[in-house]
This record gives structure tokens, sequence and C-alpha cells, in this order.
């Protein structure tokens, strides 16, 4: 799996990308600005070192907001559908790509919840994945 390439797109097509593995980490993320940025109950992300990821068409159409009241949340999107896209944090050392903005299934699947404390009252059950107050114990990011 360590050649794997995914492609992804937003919405409206207009900006497309593509990350190489290896994949440091693919969680279910609870918390409440998550749910403000997609609009549903978690963020599933998929985590790349910043080399992994290359903007194939459009990217001149990717919009960056970082929340001026967080440490480091930030969310990308396109100016034409606002799909979420792939963002790095703002200690540039980590690339953030939002797993339904894939085209491809990655070979691996999400190992956790984080921020489960911090979960809606009406999110579904963690379906077997363990749940953690924050980040995973041995996250790496
Ligand atoms: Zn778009
Ligand atoms: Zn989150």
């Amino acid at each position: 799996m360590s050649d794997e390439v995914l492609r992804g797109s937003c919405l409206c097509g207009a900006i497309a990308y593509e990350v190489r593995a290896p994949f440091l980490e693919f969680a279910h993320c609870h918390c409440s600005r998550c749910r403000k940025a997609t609009g549903s109950s978690h963020a599933t992300n998929l985590y790349v070192s910043p080399d992994r990821l290359s903007w194939l068409s459009g990217q001149d159409a990717v919009v960056r907001f970082d929340l001026p009241s967080a440490r480091s949340f930030a969310t990308t999107f396109c100016r034409n559908c606002g799909g979420p896209l792939p963002h790095h944090t703002r200690s540039g050392r980590v690339i953030v790509v939002p797993a339904g903005s894939l085209d491809n299934v990655p070979g691996l699947k999400p190992r956790a919840h984080i921020f489960w404390r911090s979960r809606a009252p009406w999110t579904s059950d963690a379906a077997g994945l363990p749940g953690f107050d924050e980040y995973a114990d041995d996250w790496g990011a």
C-alpha cells in the first residue's frame, strides 16, 4: 500500500487533487468545529505529510478560512460549490484530507473516533471503533 495514490475533487468538479501514501491517520472527528464546518455529526479525515498532496486542477478556486479563535482549526473549500478540500494545518506539518472528497476508496479504514466526548447527542453509535476524549493516545500529528 505504500505506493497508493488517491484522487479527490470538490462537489462541482472544478478542483481536483491527488494524495499519495503513506497515510498518517484516518479518523472521525466529533469536535464542535468539525460539526460546524461540515454540517454533519462529524468530519472524517485522512492525514498525510505536506509533500504527499498535489493539486491537479482548479487550485485558484481554493478558499481557506483560519478560525481566528482557534489555535489551529482551519477549513478549505471550493469557491464555486463550497465542497471541502485538503488543507495544511497552521503548523504546516500535516495535510488534513476530508475523506468525503476522495474519488477512490482508501486501502485503510478509520481507526478511531476522536473528540468523542464532544459528540452531538444525536450521534449514531461508534460502530465498534474506540472513542477518545480528544486525540487518540498515540496520535502523531
Ligand atoms: Zn467545486
Ligand atoms: Zn474536529
